[in-house]
């Protein structure tokens, strides 16, 4: 082997400042690798429209784990709002089930996505990485012993390896497999709202999922009568961001309104309670088909641009975390081209089989319902599935319904070496 392969990293181009971009930095940081973030936005909190800008999420207790392992989880706690439990109900206002994540894990937390990326990114800041806006990556080119990216401003950077953290439509990923194929349309627009004041009692920590007549519907009433919901809306014609947008929020609340007119669950009450400003239209979901490689020479993908989960899994962000962290930790052991391979190793098998469990769970709970697709269930559907959904859920055994059960419980071995 020569000089050149055996050479460790010492310096990284990092390529997306939403999730995975800062949080692959502070682990790079932590191992002793000089890394800098290139972020297409030169503001934070990402004007819409755009995908990946707005709305709310959950970062689930392995991806708190992944943050505990580079000391940032903090970041995650100081914004977010717990999740004690998950609560499913019918449309006709039924409880099906009550699920509780295992107890000696971190708490599930709510945070709004450009708080987020705005945490993540001073933390990174704060520890002297440099972030640096306004960088859309155009190109890259691999040396063989490094890589030169350029971006739309005409400038260019150099470094020992490129991580492209560039999200679900990713530039480096088309770089490292031009063959690639594009996310295509799931047959679903997603809508986040915040309501001021409600009149509905809290839910006391539990969010609820509500399989309406006509559409997904989750909502948390916090304690001070604040709440939060969430819409996956069925929509046969594909429609870009932008054209969701274009809509309008007061459109939007209105169509709302109609589809939830029949639930018997707080979707009504909440949607009529939401002022068009506190609606987040997000836009067209999108999947993506699983790689066959996830890296190239010096150039390698985490996060969405590597392994894109539906967005029902809730596990998107917390996934990219532990990639993150992981292909930090082969980096400080092993010189470029093992260590992407060992990171692949290690991560394929679990993003694998998260992905199977997403289309499993989707198919367990909602066979019947169709909730993951576009077609809406009908009425045998419905029934079936309130039937069966709460003995679906049941997985945790003796203790009764476990929310997460081993998705959940994921810690990272930080100073085990990889070998
Ligand atoms: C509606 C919806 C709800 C979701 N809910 C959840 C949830 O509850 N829990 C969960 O864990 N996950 C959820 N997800 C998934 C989660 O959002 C993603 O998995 C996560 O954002 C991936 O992080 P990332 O850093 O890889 O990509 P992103 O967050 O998309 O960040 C990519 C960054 O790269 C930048 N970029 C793109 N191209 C370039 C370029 N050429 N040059 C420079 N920068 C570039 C972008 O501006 C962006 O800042 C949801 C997704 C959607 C759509």
């Amino acid at each position: 082997m020569t000089a050149r392969t055996t050479a460790r990293t010492r310096t990284a181009l990092v390529i997306g400042g939403g999730i995975a971009g800062p949080v692959a930095a502070m682990a790079l940081h932590k191992a002793g690798i000089e890394a800098t973030v290139y972020e297409a936005y030169d503001s934070t909190g990402h004007p819409a429209p755009s995908l990946s800008s707005a709305g709310g999420m959950t970062i689930a207790p392995n991806g708190q784990q992944a943050l505990e392992a580079i000391d940032a989880a903090e970041t995650v706690r100081a914004i977010g709002t717990p999740v004690t439990a998950l609560g499913l109900r019918s449309w006709t206002g039924r409880h099906l089930a009550r699920l509780a994540p295992p107890e000696h894990l971190p708490t599930t937390r709510f945070v709004w996505r450009t708080e987020l990326h705005e945490a993540l990114a001073a933390e990174a800041t704060r520890r002297g990485i440099p972030f640096q806006r306004g960088k859309r990556l155009l190109d890259a080119t691999d040396t063989g012993t490094g890589v030169t990216a350029r971006f739309s401003d005409g400038s260019l950077a150099k470094a020992d390896v490129l991580i492209g953290a560039d999200g679900l439509r990713s530039t480096v990923r088309s770089l490292i497999d031009p063959s690639t194929p594009k996310p295509h349309y799931a047959g679903m627009l997603t809508f986040t709202a915040h309501v001021q004041k409600t009149e509905l009692p809290s839910t006391e920590g539990v969010l609820y999922m509500c399989y309406g007549k006509r559409a997904y519907f989750a909502y948390q009433i916090r304690d001070d009568a604040s709440a939060v919901w969430t819409v996956n809306l069925p929509h046969r014609e594909p429609m870009t961001s932008a054209e969701a947008q274009a809509v309008g929020a007061v459109e939007w609340l209105r169509r709302l309104a109609q589809t939830f007119t029949d639930d018997r669950t707080p979707a009504p009450d909440l949607v009529a309670a939401t002022a068009p400003e506190d609606l987040l239209i997000t836009g067209p979901t999108e999947t993506m088909p699983p790689l066959t490689t996830w890296s190239r020479g010096r150039m390698t993908l985490i996060g969405d641009a590597a392994h894109a989960t539906p967005p029902t899994s809730g596990q998107g962000a917390s996934l990219a975390s532990e990639s993150a962290v992981q292909l930090a930790r082969c980096l400080r052991d092993l010189p470029p081209g093992q260590a992407f391979k060992a990171y692949e190793s290690l991560r394929r098998p679990r993003v694998d089989r998260i992905l199977k469990h997403t289309t499993a769970t989707a198919t367990a709970t909602s066979a019947a319902a169709r909730t993951a697709t576009p077609k809406p269930a009908g009425p045998v559907s419905r029934a079936l599935r309130d039937a069966l959904l709460p003995m679906a859920t049941r997985v945790g055994g003796a203790g009764g319904a476990v929310w997460g059960a081993w998705q959940f419980d994921h810690p990272i071995a930080w100073d085990e070496r990889v070998e």
